[in-house]
């Protein structure tokens, strides 16, 4: 679904990114791990056009939107990009509601005015979204009248509302205290038992050894390991036995 190849990026002259490959099939969960500041959100942000590649190329579904030539990334037209960015979701930290809007016209904003899918059609299935992230009868709350809980499920069934065929969560849980913390991984395992595709950057280790296909982990800018959650864990490699070992 999800191909990324040799993405370089750098920030005044910093390399963040060095040379990374990122590529996800369909129903898999890859999440990626890493000291901060080692470059996850911005491989996150890059795979999405919120960020611009320096060099490298990513595909879609298929579809090249980005390919590297002379040494330099090349996009491609309004139309290509605008159907990549179609095709997945994201979930951030700081659930990034619209607080003027209520929840239900959070999840159904974009579904109407930007796929102009039918408003009746866009609203029950909303409902059913908000039903299974346990917020029926939320629909009409406020931003600011739920919890960070609450909202982060807001923001996930937001982000579905969309159908995107991935969807990439940032550190979903970080700003949210271990009990609401508990609550939103247990909808993104929900989500991974329905085969949902997932990209997720997380300091949840625990979580991501439970829910992963496949776990990266980086170091400043690269990709140091990638492998399946049993072996990250029974690693060799110095770097990341000494970042696991932080968790224990
Ligand atoms: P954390 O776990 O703290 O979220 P991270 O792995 O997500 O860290 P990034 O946010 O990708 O790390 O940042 C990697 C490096 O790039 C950092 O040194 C950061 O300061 C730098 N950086 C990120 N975005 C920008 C930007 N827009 N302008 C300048 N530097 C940036
Ligand atoms: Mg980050």
């Amino acid at each position: 679904i999800l191909e990324l190849k040799h993405a370089k990026k750098s920030f005044d002259g910093v390399e963040v990114l060095k040379d990374i490959d990122l590529s996800v099939s369909e129903g898999q969960v890859v999440s990626i791990i890493g000291p901060s500041g080692s470059g996850k959100s911005t491989l996150l942000r890059c795979a999405t056009f919120l960020e611009t590649l320096d060099d490298g190329s990513l595909s879609y579904q298929g579809q090249e939107v980005v390919h590297s030539e002379n040494g330099r990334a090349v996009y491609g037209n309004k139309a290509q990009i605008k159907q990549a960015m179609g095709s997945f979701g994201l979930v951030f930290q700081n659930f990034n509601l619209f607080p003027h809007f209520s929840v239900l016209k959070n999840i159904t904003d974009a579904p109407i005015r930007v796929q102009k899918r039918p408003k009746e059609q866009v609203e029950a299935e909303a409902r059913e979204l908000l039903k299974k992230m346990g917020l029926a009868d939320r629909a009409d709350a406020y931003p600011c009248q739920l919890s960070g809980g609450q909202q982060q499920r807001v923001s996930i069934a937001r982000a579905l509302a969309l159908k995107p065929a991935i969807l990439f969560f940032d550190e979903p849980t970080s700003a949210l205290d271990p009990e609401l913390t508990l609550e939103i991984l247990k909808v993104i395992k929900e989500l991974a038992a329905e085969k949902m595709t997932m990209v997720i950057v997380t300091h949840e280790m625990n979580f991501a050894k439970d829910v992963s296909d496949r776990m990266i982990f980086m170091d400043k800018g690269l990709i140091v390991e990638e492998t399946t959650p049993e072996l990250l864990f029974k690693s060799e490699n110095q770097r990341t036995r000494e970042f696991l070992g932080k968790y224990h």
